[in-house]
Formats: C-alpha cells, structure tokens, sequence
C-alpha cells in the first residue's frame, strides 16, 4: 500500500512517498517558504525533478502543489489519489502519549494541548494534519511524535529535583526529542550488530542542527539529554544546552531581559553561533578553526567535550554499551567531530578505527577498529521511512476504497 508522510514545519512541508511493506520510496518533495510571496517547490520521483516556484500562501496549498506533482501524468506516480491508503504526519509533542496514534478528535487534543511545550512545533504539525484531513477525509491518518519513544524513562530520569506537584499539576519533566531518529538508528544498528533489538545496549548521537544523546537499554530509551523543552543538554548550532538555571535570574537582572528574551538567547544567539561568531554550520566553523579562529576551535572543542561527557554519563548508566551511534547532519558527515567525541574514551572500550572514520561519510559504517569492546557505528538517519514504518503498523492492512 502506498503511505504519504508528511513533515509540517513554520515554513516549509515536507512529502515523501513509500511503498509498504516494501519501504520503498517512491517520490519526494518541499515546498519551502510559505507564506512568504516567494514559495518554491522542489519534487523527484524517478527521473523526474522538477524545481520551481509556486504559489503557497499556506500549508494546504503547499500540499495541493505537491499533491499535485504526484498526480502529474509525466511524473506517473500516481493516477488517483485514492491510491493513498494513508498518511502519516510527524508531530514534535505528545506529551506523555507512548505509542502512534489514529488521528481522531482525542489525538488531535494531545496536539493541540502539547502545543504550549513546542510553540514552533506543534501548530505547523496541526497545519499539515488539518490540510491533509481535508483533501483526503476519511483516509487513515496517523501521528507520529517525536516524544513517543522516551516515554519509557524511568521517573528518575525523566523527573526534574523539582516540588513534585509541578509535574502532577503542570506536566514538568523531561519528554526528549528526535525520538523517531532514535528509534530508527536502534533498529538498523541492532541490525547491524547482529543483536536481538530488545537486548541491545546503545548511545545513540543524533547530531544536527538539533542534537540530542539516548541512551537506549534493551532497544528502549531509558535517559536522553533533551528535557522538557529542545533546549536541555548537549550544545547545538544556536542552542546553549545544558546551563546553570540561575543564569535566567542574572540575565534577565543585569541586562534587563524579560524571561522570554533570555529564552531566546539561549535558543537562538547560543551554541557554536553564540560561542563561535562565524555561524551555526559545523563545516564553517571548522574552516574557520582551519584558518586559525581561535573562537572557533574554543565552540568545537566544546561542543566535543559536553558531547564526551554525556557519553561517559550513559556507560554509567548503561553498564554495558554494545555500540555508540553516531547520526544527523553532524553525525553522519563529520569525521572530525566523532574523532574529537571519541578522543580518550579508549577506558571505557571505546578505539575508533581513523581510516574507517575518515571514509564514513553519509553512509553506513563500523568506524571502531576491531579490537573495541564497543563498536561506533555511523547510521544515516530515515525519520521519513520510520514513520511510514509505525503509520503502516497502526492503519497496516486498510486498503484505499
Ligand atoms: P536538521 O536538524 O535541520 O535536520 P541536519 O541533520 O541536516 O539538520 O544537520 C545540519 C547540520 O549538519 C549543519 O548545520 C551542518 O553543521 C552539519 N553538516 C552537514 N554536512 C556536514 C559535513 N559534511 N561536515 C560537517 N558538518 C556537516
């Protein structure tokens, strides 16, 4: 059967077509910048591509432009659009909600009550999933959050030193992201280590302009470094990361911030932008370094050091690590940041093998030298196909009418 998933962000939606159960893609497309009067729209299927601009002042009609690159004859993707069977959406906040779920009017409250937790999330996600309700209603439909895989945290990991009533009448925990990533990394690398997924012990690194560290115990989150917003933990392209709370009380203080600029900040003018002054790209930033920049060097080493720690964090949390798995645009793509992240971890059984590091780019790969207790393993992540995976699994078997 064939599944669209669709990605709703402020600006820009994102489709791609598959095939299930075959996991086979079949088209993708995105229209970026809408709303904004220039929207442009780029689609592949085969060997069509088409790039162009188009006319979206909104999310439904950036998924009728792409809707309607599926049903172009010369594409010859689709004929009907009947043919989907069902459509899968990436949703950021489900609150506590564990599992995937049939979007009906409960799922679309979980959505909209979360929104609160991702203001930049959540809304867009909605957008896409009321645009897709109403050019294919009654078509199964499916969220898939973002959330969903950490909801097996332990209190301990997921709760805050808090007054315990803030959590009871506020929801304050940790909730973690790229759970989809997280989820589709343990997967493949149990795959690739030849491991039962349900007994296989990894840190997974999703690195990108996000970064987020899991440590997955049995094939099932148990810590990550995200809290209960994308803020908390490792240091990312404008995010601070981890920082002492009381810098709130001092910022807002002496530089006469409101609690909502000290939270812009730290989400936007942070991390390797903030520390850096050149930009929140890695590979800039090391070009940079390359040249001398010692700003530069300071926010990648850095940037390696929290990520160090929150290595070593999670083998004492783990015990046992069969694999450290390193994914998103940093993680795939830079070898030099995986050497820097894996530099004197050789206590902990960690020995990165430099030549199968430095040729890893964008692929898959063992990157540890054969005598490491741990493997390091590099896995592309496919949050698109993973959530056709879990919108097969819970519509699966519902062919169009
Ligand atoms: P997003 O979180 O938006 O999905 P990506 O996973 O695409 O982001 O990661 C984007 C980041 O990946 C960029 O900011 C860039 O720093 C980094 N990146 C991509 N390619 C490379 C590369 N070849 N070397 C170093 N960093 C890279």
């Amino acid at each position: 059967m064939k599944i669209l998933v669709i990605n709703a962000g402020s600006s820009s939606l994102k489709c791609t077509l598959f095939q299930m159960p075959e996991r086979r893609a079949l088209a993708d497309g995105v229209v970026e910048k809408i709303g904004e009067g220039d929207a442009f729209l780029s689609f592949s299927a085969g060997a069509t591509e088409v790039r162009q601009s188009c006319e979206a002042a909104d999310h439904p009609a950036a998924l009728q432009a792409l809707v309607g690159c599926l049903l172009d004859e010369q594409s010859g993707v689709l004929t009907d659009l009947n043919e989907i069977a069902a459509v899968g959406h990436r949703v950021v906040h489900g609150g506590e909600t564990s599992h995937s779920a049939l979007i009906d009017e409960g799922t679309l409250q979980v959505i909209r009550e979360n929104s609160v937790l991702a203001p930049l999330h959540n809304p867009p996600n909605l957008a896409g999933v009321e645009a897709a309700l109403h050019m294919m209603p009654g078509r199964p439909q499916v969220a898939v959050f973002d959330t969903a895989f950490h909801t097996s945290m332990p209190p301990r990991a997921y709760l805050y030193a808090i007054p315990y009533s803030l959590y009871t009448e506020r929801h304050v925990r940790a909730y973690g992201f790229h759970g989809t990533s997280h989820r589709y990394v343990t997967e493949r690398a149990a795959d690739i280590l030849r491991t039962p997924v349900d007994r296989v012990n990894l840190i997974t690194l999703h690195l990108g302009n996000g970064c987020s560290a899991t440590a997955v115990k049995n094939g099932r989150s148990v810590d990550t470094s995200m809290g209960m917003t994308p803020l908390e933990g490792l240091v990312m392209g404008t995010r601070s990361g981890d920082v002492d709370p009381g810098l709130f009380y001092f910022l807002a203080e002496w530089l006469d911030m409101s609690p909502a600029d000290v939270y812009d900040l730290l989400n936007r003018e942070s991390g390797l932008t903030g520390l850096s002054g050149v930009s929140n790209d890695v590979r800039e930033i090391l070009a940079a370094e390359s040249a001398g920049d010692r700003r530069a060097k300071i926010a990648l080493d850095l940037f390696a050091y929290r990520l160090r720690k929150y290595i070593g964090a999670y083998f004492a949390v783990l015990g046992r690590v069969d694999g450290l798995v390193f994914t998103a645009g940093i993680g795939e793509n830079c070898a030099d940041l995986r050497r820097r992240a894996c530099e004197g971890l050789e206590g902990l059984g960690v020995v990165l093998d430099e030549a199968k590091n430095a040729a890893a780019v964008g692929r898959e790969a063992v990157i540890s030298s054969d005598d490491s207790a741990t493997a390091v393993l590099v896995v592309p992540t496919n949050e698109a196909l993973q959530i056709a995976v879990e919108t097969y699994d819970v519509a699966g078997g519902t062919e169009p009418q």
